[in-house]
């Protein structure tokens, strides 16, 4: 039999396993899933003869047949803020980033869903890496592992207090992946993160929001960026395929059927979409759903044609959605001086060609 890694199993699966190819009785499955389900996502189990509390043959039995083995490091870089980025080499050699964000009250992890992007927002790093693959749900989750490992985050106390998932990739355009490894993030036996501590991204797959509103269920951030078809077209392509008129429409639905705000995402580009006109025209959509705007400053990167709107800007702007009477914060840039800040991942994977 050939060996099964035990991050590629959901409950579900792994209970199948344990009858069918370890013939675990039947009535003791559930309770042997669920002691391994918690050891290795509460406590970060790295071999099974750890497992003290099970029969040393099943032990044997469970090294034999299962692996535990998780991507690797490749490299490491900390910020002079705190900010960390882990550059992960996958099982299968690509690589991918993902950054955690210490601040005083809680710790955000940010981690990506694609290698590379098919969706080239023009002021995004990542957008000019070519699609290589979706991540399968193990390679979403491990991230979080691997993250959890290197901060010996396994206390009641979590230092990873939020996940977000705002790396590579659009999450909604390898939705069944992250559907399922939210559901692993969630889940109370294991990583235990609740609905209100994951925030999935996405750049306006207007379609799918729906759906995820009735099965994702986390806060929801649109990537918005401009506050008119015209702008938005030009800084994100996708804007020719869902246009905001179809944004607002999902976002009511997503709002409602959450029961929670949504948040705009808006980098300010000098010149693009920073002006007082764009400030009141997005006030008129925010008008329309429950939501607030994180202005976040752009964070260039090598070859990038965009400057950052001055900070001065930024505040004027964010005080004329204010005081139209909505929530705007500007979020400060973290990471800039590694390159793991917004916008700025990507790796050298490259999609192998086949003759
Ligand atoms: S901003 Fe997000 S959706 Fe747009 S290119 Fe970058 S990773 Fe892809």
């Amino acid at each position: 039999m050939s060996l099964k890694n035990f991050f590629d199993f959901n409950l579900q699966t792994l209970k199948q396993f344990l009858t069918t190819d370890l013939n675990i009785e039947e009535k003791k499955t559930s309770m042997r899933a669920k002691q391994l389900w918690q050891a290795v996502y509460k406590k970060g189990l790295s071999e099974f003869n750890h497992l003290t509390n099970l029969p040393i043959e099943l032990r044997g039995e469970l090294s034999s047949n299962i692996s535990l083995e998780k991507p690797k490091i490749a490299n490491t870089q900390k910020s002079s803020d705190g900010t960390i980025k882990w550059l992960i080499q996958l099982l299968d050699g690509n690589k991918v980033e993902c950054v955690f964000i210490p601040e005083k009250t809680r710790g955000t992890l940010c981690i990506s869903s694609q290698v590379g992007c098919t969706l080239n927002c023009r002021f995004c790093h990542t957008g000019t890496q070519r699609l290589v693959k979706n991540l399968n749900f193990s390679e979403i989750v491990n991230q979080v592992m691997i993250a959890k490992e290197q901060l010996n985050d396994w206390q009641e106390q979590k230092i990873i207090t939020n996940i977000v998932l705002m790396g590579m990739g659009e999450p909604f355009y390898n939705y069944d992946n992250v559907k399922m490894a939210v559901e692993i993030l969630k889940d109370k036996d294991g990583l235990n993160y609740g609905s209100k501590k994951i925030t999935v991204s996405t750049a306006g797959i207007a379609d799918k929001i729906p759906q995820a509103a009735r099965e994702i269920r986390t806060y929801l951030a649109l990537s918005l960026h401009a506050p008119t078809d015209e702008i938005r077209e030009l800084i994100m392509p996708i804007n020719k395929k869902f246009k905001i008129k179809d944004l607002i429409e999902q976002c009511k639905y997503y709002a409602k059927t959450v029961n929670e705000k949504i948040t705009l995402e808006y980098v300010m580009l000098r010149g693009i979409n920073d002006s007082k006109e764009c400030a009141k025209q997005l006030t008129k959509i925010m008008a329309q759903f429950p939501c607030k705007v994180n202005l976040i400053e752009f964070n260039p990167w090598p070859g990038v044609n965009y400057m950052p709107t001055e900070r001065k800007e930024m505040e004027s702007f964010s005080k004329i959605i204010q005081d139209a009477g909505y929530v705007s914060t500007i979020r400060r840039s973290r990471g800039q001086d590694i390159l793991g800040a917004c916008g700025q991942l990507r790796t050298e994977s490259q999609k192998r060609k086949f003759n």
